[in-house]
């Protein structure tokens, strides 16, 4: 009797602390949030944020949902719905949505095997809607679902910069409506850090990188770029990529949440900036 008592009220005490942590989490994104957007959107977007791993499975996983959900709340650009099934993948599922969000899913061949869900994602976004990935959304692709790299950018092989290390960065494009949220050009911060392939810089355009060299790291590129937030082109569509997002501390850091805000809002096409490649801006 006594044990199962003790073992009820350990129960009880881990239930409690595990809703402790979450208010204190969803305190922490409330808090670093931007709040309502200075200008109003041309529309109320509507998004589709799909978070299903089918590879590993991230940790901040759903600290993402919590933030895209305070996100939509106090900003009010868009509305959203949350997913980590397929079936809304259809081109009559995805007809009333202006956005796709992939928040942290890995392995994405793995989740959309039939061709006709594949082109339907496709097909939006090249029809000029949106796509946002964060993170471990690069983690999937190449080789079995090439065309997903190329809408993009890269396919995620391997991070030799890891979670717990602080990294150095640079604004390669301190101009650009979708970095306005960064103080100065260079700065440090702890995430996990991708080097890709299939990467090809003259397809995008770069908005942060990693400085690899004062990392004192070496990854798989003989020119030492190691892009980390981006935007392109995709036919008529706009995609906009930011490789943080790792650590749960990514979802609630202001600056970031300002990016990441910022990215969403150009790929839907409210906030203006150029998606023309940049040449690397400093030395290999
Ligand atoms: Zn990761």
């Amino acid at each position: 009797m006594k044990i199962s008592l003790r073992i009820l009220c350990f129960s009880c005490l881990s239930v409690f602390s595990a809703s402790l942590l979450a208010v204190d989490e969803e305190r922490k994104i409330r808090q670093a949030m931007p709040g309502e957007l200075q200008t109003v959107p041309s529309k109320k977007f509507k998004a589709l944020v799909y978070s299903n791993s089918s590879g590993f499975k991230h940790k901040s996983i759903p600290t993402g949902v919590k933030a895209l959900k305070v996100m939509s709340e106090k900003t009010k650009l868009f509305t959203a719905d949350f997913t980590v099934t397929t079936e809304k993948f259809t081109p009559e599922g995805l007809s009333s949505y202006d956005l796709l969000i992939f928040n942290n899913c890995t392995r994405v061949q793995k989740a959309f095997t039939k061709n006709e869900q594949r082109q339907a994602i496709l097909d939006f976004i090249k029809q000029g809607k949106a796509f946002v990935g964060f993170h471990a959304a690069s983690d999937g692709g190449t080789p079995q679902w090439k065309e997903y790299t190329e809408m993009i950018g890269g396919c995620f092989a391997g991070h030799p910069w890891n979670a717990g290390g602080k990294w150095p960065f640079i604004v390669e494009d301190p101009d650009h409506a979708v970095n306005q949220a960064f103080a100065s050009k260079e700065f440090s911060f702890s995430d996990e850090i991708y080097q890709y392939k299939d990467y090809n810089r003259s397809k995008l355009r770069v908005l942060v990188g990693l400085d690899a060299i004062k990392s004192g790291k070496e990854g798989n590129s003989p020119t030492n770029d190691y892009p980390v937030s981006w935007v392109k082109s995709y036919g008529k569509g706009r995609v906009f990529y930011s490789n943080f997002g790792h650590n749960k501390a990514s979802w609630w850091t202001p600056f970031l949440l300002q990016h990441f805000l910022d990215g969403i809002r150009w790929s839907l096409g409210d906030l203006q900036g150029s998606s023309e490649s940049l040449s690397q801006p400093y030395k290999i």
